[in-house]
């Protein structure tokens, strides 16, 4: 750190300053300059820095090295990986999806989630066993029951559980039922809270306070790791602002920027960052764009009559829905890269799968036969209009909608048919780009 002296400083001040320093047990090094005088000091703890901006004739300090070792990318260069019953958290590795609802409820609505949210490629399972709900009266979940369900769900599902502890008390608790604790953002700066964790052998998932700066979180990490658990993962969770049109702000940024003074895991919790479910979808695509490890989101089976976040909380169709976009993208590799065999006894899924592959192979090509007509009917027509009917595309979306014989509902026929009218205007779109461009520069060539 440094200390910067005003240019009236007296020598008795700086001498002041200096002895402030060594009986703080640490080194200065005091530089006389034209104007003023500077103090450099070597090691640093957060009251000195506090005091010393007190002293006389000091105009400020200014801090070198950040407050957090441990947590520190200048302390520790490579990134941390956490690892949990299989699943490894941290650089170069696949997004991890932790999913579940926002509370345990019972053991059919935990069992019927962790079913559908692994089957959806959700790595982790998360369930509330202890709320700390804003209201007293406010459902504050079944506490021991819930943490016992979440350990038979784990046993069931072979997915690693994670839940929020709330009083350091319960730590042995939770080391017996789950596989990582969580220290929800209410408590983030519970330090006793903190010590706690940090002499657990659990992961502990870090959620960012309600108004706590970067700094302050690392710091509450910094707890953490100092009591002897490196294996801290942080996630963003949104944070308090003058905005009311969600229920926090998604700090996003949070992710770079902890990127560059971290090597701890970073996820980012869309679910409590927006308090709105159509806003989930969205977020956890821009967290996982930003470079987040993970993410973790809530999911209900009846996400209307859930006991707590039902208005954040995703079906089990609108999950899914994200998993596949999750994969179109890439952050999440295919569930199934490796064919799983049939189980003995049910016909042979191979010949089916022959079937479906010639199938497509033949819609492949209609597909290819109608963007052929659709260019024509681009090539008959000038090149600044457009070669599709409106009228005739919404007609044949009609159709779709009116008329399902299969097991594809009017909806999903529609999706079909939309996606190909798209495809057939973008063959037409640069069709006429191409058009344009000739006659443009053919007219610039005569000139
Ligand atoms: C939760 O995960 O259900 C929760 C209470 O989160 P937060 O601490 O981020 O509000
Ligand atoms: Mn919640």
């Amino acid at each position: 750190m440094i200390v910067v002296m005003r240019p009236t400083a007296t020598q008795e001040e700086v001498d002041a300053v200096r002895r402030t320093v060594e009986e703080h047990g640490l080194e200065a090094f005091i530089s006389v300059g034209e104007e003023r005088t500077v103090i450099g000091v070597v090691g640093s703890d957060l009251e000195i820095v506090a005091h010393l901006g007190t002293l006389a004739g000091v105009e400020q300090v200014i801090r070198i090295s950040s407050p957090y070792k441990l947590a520190s990318s200048e302390h520790q260069v490579e990134r941390t990986r956490v690892r949990v019953n299989g699943v490894e958290l941290g650089l170069g590795q696949e997004l991890v999806v932790m999913a579940g609802p926002c509370a345990v409820e019972s053991r059919e609505q935990l069992m019927q989630t962790a079913r559908a949210v692994k089957r959806e490629g959700a790595r982790v399972l998360r369930g509330g066993a202890f709320k700390p709900r804003t209201s007293p009266y406010a459902f504050q979940g079944l506490g021991l029951p819930a943490l016992k369900l979440l350990h038979e769900a784990h046993d069931e599902y072979g997915l690693p559980v994670i839940s929020e502890v709330v009083d350091p008390a319960d730590v042995p608790a939770f080391e017996e039922h789950v596989d990582i604790l969580q220290v929800g953002a209410r408590n983030m700066a519970n330090f006793v809270l903190l010590k706690a964790v940090g002499q657990s052998r659990r992961p502990v998932l870090l959620k960012r306070g309600l108004s706590a700066t970067i700094e302050e979180w690392l710091l509450a990490a910094e707890y953490i790791l100092s009591a002897g658990n490196p294996n801290v993962i942080l996630c963003e969770r949104g944070i308090r602002t003058f905005e009311t049109a969600t229920r926090n702000t998604l700090d996003l940024s949070a992710v770079p920027v902890l990127r560059s003074r971290t090597h701890l895991p970073i996820i980012v919790d869309p679910s409590h960052g927006t308090g709105h479910r159509a806003l989930v979808a969205p977020m956890a695509l821009a967290g996982a764009a930003v470079g987040a490890d993970g993410l973790i989101i809530e999911v209900h089976p009846d996400p209307a009559n859930a006991r707590s976040d039902g208005d954040q909380s995703l079906g089990f169709e609108d999950f899914g829905a994200l998993m596949d976009e999750l994969r179109r993208l890439q952050f999440v590799r295919s569930a199934d890269a490796e064919p799983t065999p049939a189980p003995v006894g049910t016909a042979v899924i191979g010949d089916v799968r022959d079937r479906i592959d010639e199938l497509d192979a033949r819609l492949a090509e209609m597909v290819q036969e109608r963007a052929s007509l659709a260019l024509e009917v681009q090539r008959r027509r000038d090149a600044g209009a457009h070669g599709h009917d409106v009228r005739r595309e919404r007609a044949l979306l009609e159709r779709a909608a009116a008329g399902s014989t299969g097991p594809m509902t009017p909806v999903e026929l529609t999706m079909v048919f939309d996606a190909l009218l798209r495809a057939s205007r973008s063959v037409q779109r640069r069709h006429a780009q191409s058009v344009t461009e000739a006659e443009a520069a053919a007219a610039g060539s005569d000139r």
